[in-house]
């Protein structure tokens, strides 16, 4: 019998060391790629029993290509660059790592609120160029007086809305799958969308990338928003029209914008947000730290060792359906 092999397709780790040695105490053979393209995932795991993938594009031409495959684990929470439908069709379950990094992006999403809220490089800036004076940045608001708008309730955002509470920020959440009594639950009011646009001076991003919010935050909603809004997106870039939020940003028509995601990564050289000082960017690194990393690599790789060694993982995000087409290929096959 071949030996079983779990191909990861892209990592940005120094090494994989955990992931080879959980593997190898499972019986299984890891190998490793770094894939841009769908060819590039086929001739990689084209032979593979599972695959670990962080951003590599594992579309329904990816998936119609893979002849063993039983598990596709995201290095990661979202999973907006696999083909969920396609891989349940095939009977594959799909897995990710939800819970790894929920106090390190919502640490970095308040971090970026309250960068914005103090204004402290401002001040910093303001000092080095002469000027000692608090009015430097004026205006400075309280932080009870100010409202903080959360797109998408899910354990991001209500692990924010907790800490935000501690800060007394008034907080209003748009989820439209998420019950009016849950948000409340959390101190938190419920509001759609446009009125969290409309109301909010610091508006959260935390919605999943999909069909639906794409481009959710575009040039009309952008348009009614306070002239002090800020925007921080710790979600995915394309959420945000870019050139529509770079408009807004540079007549001066919103306040500012964090971002730790962009439509795409990493930031090309003359981007139009590198040329403006309203804007604060990290490199996509909200979820990390040491202990998050290491959680997370363990679980991603844990995910596909239960798969293919018959475990039950608690992490598959579509059980029942890839269950559903692996029962009927079985009757259709027999
Ligand atoms: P989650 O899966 O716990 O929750 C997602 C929430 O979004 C759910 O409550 C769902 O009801 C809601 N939702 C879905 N579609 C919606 C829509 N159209 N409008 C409004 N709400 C909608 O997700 P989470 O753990 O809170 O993470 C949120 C996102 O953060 C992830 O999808 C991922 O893209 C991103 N993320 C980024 C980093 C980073 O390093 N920057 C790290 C982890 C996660």
């Amino acid at each position: 019998m071949p030996a079983i092999k779990v191909a990861i397709t892209d990592y940005r780790y120094d090494d994989l060391r955990i992931e080879t040695e959980l593997l190898a105490a499972a019986g299984i053979e890891l190998i490793a790629g770094s894939c841009k393209t769908e060819e590039d995932v086929i001739r990689l795991a084209q032979h593979a029993d599972g695959i670990i993938v962080n951003y590599a594009p594992i579309t329904a031409a990816v998936i119609g290509a893979l002849e063993r495959c039983r598990i596709i684990s995201r290095n990661g929470v979202g999973i907006n660059n696999v083909d969920v439908e396609a891989a349940s069709a095939r009977g594959i379950y799909v897995a990710n790592v939800p819970d790894y990094g929920v106090e390190e992006v919502s640490n970095h999403a308040f971090a970026m609120v309250l960068h914005y809220a103090r204004k402290i490089t401002g001040y910093d800036a303001a000092i080095r160029s002469g000027v000692w004076d608090y009015k430097a940045c004026c205006p400075l608001r309280r932080l009870s007086a100010q409202t903080l708008g959360l797109l998408g309730f899910g354990r991001i955002p209500r692990r924010l809305a907790e800490k935000a509470a501690a800060f007394r920020f008034n907080v209003l959440v748009y989820d439209p799958y998420v019950s009016e009594d849950d948000i409340r639950a959390y101190g938190a009011r419920p509001a759609t969308c446009d009125e969290i646009c409309r109301l909010a001076d610091y508006i959260s991003v935390h919605v999943p990338l999909a069909a639906e919010t794409r481009l959710l935050i575009n040039a009309e909603r952008l348009r009614t928003m306070k002239p002090n809004a800020v925007i921080v997106n710790t979600s995915r870039g394309a959420i945000i029209d870019e050139a529509a939020l770079a408009d807004a940003l540079r007549g001066g028509r919103i306040g500012g914008a964090a971002l730790d995601v962009l439509e795409n990564e990493p930031i090309a050289a003359g981007h139009p947000l590198l040329g403006l000082d309203n804007v604060v960017l990290t490199p996509h690194c909200a979820w990390y730290s040491e202990e998050a990393m290491i959680e997370l690599r363990t679980k991603a790789a844990q995910n596909t060792a239960d798969v293919l060694t018959g475990k039950h993982s608690p992490y598959i995000v579509n059980r029942s359906a890839a269950n559903g087409s692996a029962k009927k290929g079985a009757t259709e096959g027999a």
